[in-house]
């Protein structure tokens, strides 16, 4: 099931993986994602700014990392069923890896939450989709005691398989960049400012913590479990990926900030919505509204002096903008009904 075209991540880096010849690997062409530099958005924030689009991912994220490392061992211990609770894209992830190793899929997700082309994807690859009128925190709880009680596999973030996944991002930024002062990135259940505190540390080898960037955890202001440092009981946002009140990765997120001599940061969900649009209109660049949070976050340290004026920053951009076409409609230009005349478009255009 391996592709030879195709660099996967657990070929790519199998010496840095819990995987064996025994593994089979369940791929769809995962990670190498582009690094982009961002002149004209990095103008406006006053650093030296670059965009890793994980969003390029085959389902259009980065749980796609973690998702064919989760799936592949669940492959190989010889699971018939994998389950998962999520805010859209986990779902999406684990449907597809577990079509593509032909194993069944229970997805449990927080009804009228999810953004529409995550929901759409789950479906058409055959996964068993449940809404419940609930939480993402309650869908986890949920399945955590179903996956305790039955044979069938957890691939949330607990699985511990996804960080090994995911932590192969920061490899991919260290081998393109070197070491940025920072990374920015978008703080839900904490998984994957985990993993990538992981990879940054196994990548560079040296003692010193200059040797590693600082991490930037981003939260929206609705849902900032993290920079309370308690939990958020009803939490809201239009940052649906992380609407998470209690983040299940706290402990080690907290220790990946602190280490790396970094830290939290909220914005409100104005700030993630204007960051979003701007992504979009200075660099051409469509990621989802959640994933604009880590430049929301870079704005708002750079106004606090955390981040100083010409710092090279790696913002992740963690999902694709096509996740969530309504969010976009809703934002951008409108868009102009006119007569099917040459006149009519030439007033417009040219007027
Ligand atoms: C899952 C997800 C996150 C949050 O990642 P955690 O590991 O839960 O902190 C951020 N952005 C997007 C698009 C996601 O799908």
């Amino acid at each position: 099931m391996t592709h030879p075209g195709t660099a996967c991540l657990i070929d790519r880096y199998r010496h840095r993986l819990p995987v064996t010849t025994a593994t089979p690997v369940i791929a769809l062409g995962e990670g190498s994602t582009p690094l982009v530099q961002a002149p004209r958005l990095g103008a406006e924030l006053g650093v030296d700014l670059w965009l890793k689009l994980e969003g390029a991912n085959p389902t259009g994220s980065f749980k796609d990392r973690g998702m064919t490392m989760a799936i592949s061992k669940a492959a190989e211990d010889r699971a018939e069923a994998v389950i998962c609770a999520s805010t859209g894209n986990t779902s999406a992830s684990a449907a597809a890896y577990a079509a593509h190793a032909g194993l069944r899929c229970v997805v449990v997700i927080p009804g009228g939450k999810i953004a529409l082309g995550k929901l759409a994807q789950a479906q058409i690859m055959g996964a068993v989709v449940c809404a419940i009128d609930g939480s993402f925190d309650d869908a986890l709880r949920i399945v955590r005691e179903l996956a305790e009680t039955h044979p069938i596999t957890l691939v949330n973030n607990l699985n511990p398989y996804r960080l090994e996944g995911q932590k192969t991002a920061a490899f991919e930024i260290v081998e393109e960049l070197g070491v940025p002062d920072w990374v920015a990135l978008p703080v839900g259940n904490g998984g994957n400012i985990t993993a990538f505190w992981r990879g940054f540390n196994e990548a560079v080898t040296a003692g010193d913590a200059s040797d590693r960037p600082r991490l930037l955890g981003c939260q929206a202001d609705g849902s900032a479990a993290m920079v309370r440092g308690e939990d958020v009981l009803e939490p809201e946002t239009v940052a649906t990926a992380i609407r998470i009140g209690r983040p299940v990765r706290r402990v080690e997120a907290a220790a990946a900030a602190r280490e790396s001599e970094g830290g939290f940061v909220a914005v409100s969900d104005d700030e993630i919505l204007r960051w979003y649009e701007r992504i979009a209109r200075l660099e051409g660049v469509f990621c989802e509204p959640s994933s604009a949070t880590s430049v929301a976050g870079v704005a708002r340290a750079r106004a606090a002096g955390t981040i100083v004026e010409g710092e090279r920053v790696v913002c992740v951009l963690t999902g694709h903008g096509l996740k969530d076409p309504g969010s976009a409609s809703a934002l951008g230009a409108e868009v102009i009904t006119l007569p099917a005349t040459r006149h009519a478009i030439e007033q417009i255009a040219f007027g």
